[in-house]
């Protein structure tokens, strides 16, 4: 008779429990009402549901509109997986990075010579970006600063040649942290520049009187800061004082204003 008695309490305590826990249908309702929110979200991709909420899962901290971009750039997966072709070849607003890769045949139209008045021998951007460039330039002149192109258009089999010094030297972990790997650096696009003050050198940049008139001025003729400091976990790369890229007055107005990076314009109103 005892046992019965305590057979039923048991019962009664386990029905007890799941009246108020219902954990099976609490996060169905979570699941219902996450899913509710991120469609919304102007870039949201039904695709990637699963993937949105295994990213907010191990990353708490962020705004559901940061989560859908930082999966549509496939921030989730490790670099150098999941990559596809670009389909925005000779666009100022073509993206480049660790999941989206140049063709190895791909060399940008209208390349043209930098002057060696404000470059390095032998340095080649598409001519929109040196026109630019050389406007940039004079004006930072005008002002008392002084700016100059180290390293600009890359092609492929240069960067073949960069890349595998870096991994015998250092091993492809290392070479990762710092070095594109040969297709997926934004070099190859003629678009971008590494520049110095002509005083100290390119890699500490940040800390001449050129960098700050960059970063007040360089929008205003369409480049921007490409891997900006705070940013490595949206751009897959260290911070580079620099590293200039340009995608037009538009753009990086847009950019700077918004202080946002170019991968995360791009998947905002590029990709869609
Ligand atoms: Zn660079």
């Amino acid at each position: 008779m005892k046992k019965a008695i305590l057979i039923i309490l048991i019962i009664l305590i386990v029905i007890i429990l799941l009246i108020f826990f219902k954990p099976e249908n609490n996060s169905i309702d979570y699941n219902k009402s996450l899913k509710n929110e991120l469609s919304k979200i102007d870039c949201y991709d039904k695709r990637n549901l699963n993937r949105y909420i295994n990213y907010l899962d191990s990353n708490p901290d962020l705004y559901l509109e940061d989560v859908v971009i930082r999966v549509n750039l496939n921030l989730d997966k490790k670099f150098y997986t999941s990559t596809t072709k670009s389909s925005f070849l000779n666009k100022n607003y073509i993206l480049v990075n660790k999941y989206i890769y140049l063709p190895e045949d791909y060399v940008p139209d209208n390349l043209v010579n930098a002057k060696l008045e404000y470059s390095r021998d032998g340095m080649m951007l598409v001519e929109e970006a040196l026109l630019s460039f050389e406007k940039m330039y004079y004006a930072a002149k005008k002002d008392g600063y002084k700016i100059r192109i180290m390293s600009s258009y890359r092609s492929y089999q240069y960067q073949v040649n960069l890349y595998n010094n870096y991994v015998k030297k250092d091993g492809v972990d290392a070479a990762d942290t710092y070095s594109a790997r040969p297709g997926f650096s934004e070099h190859q696009t003629g678009l971008c520049v590494d520049i110095d003050d002509g005083i100290i050198n390119y890699q500490s940049f940040e800390k001449s009187r050129s960098y700050i008139w960059m970063k007040n001025n360089s929008y205003k003729y369409g480049f921007i800061e490409r891997y900006p400091k705070g940013k490595e976990n949206v751009t897959g790369y260290s911070y580079e004082s620099w590293h200039y890229r340009y995608v037009g007055e538009k753009i990086a107005t847009y950019i700077h204003d918004n202080n946002i990076t170019f991968d995360e314009y791009f998947i905002l109103y590029i990709k869609k």
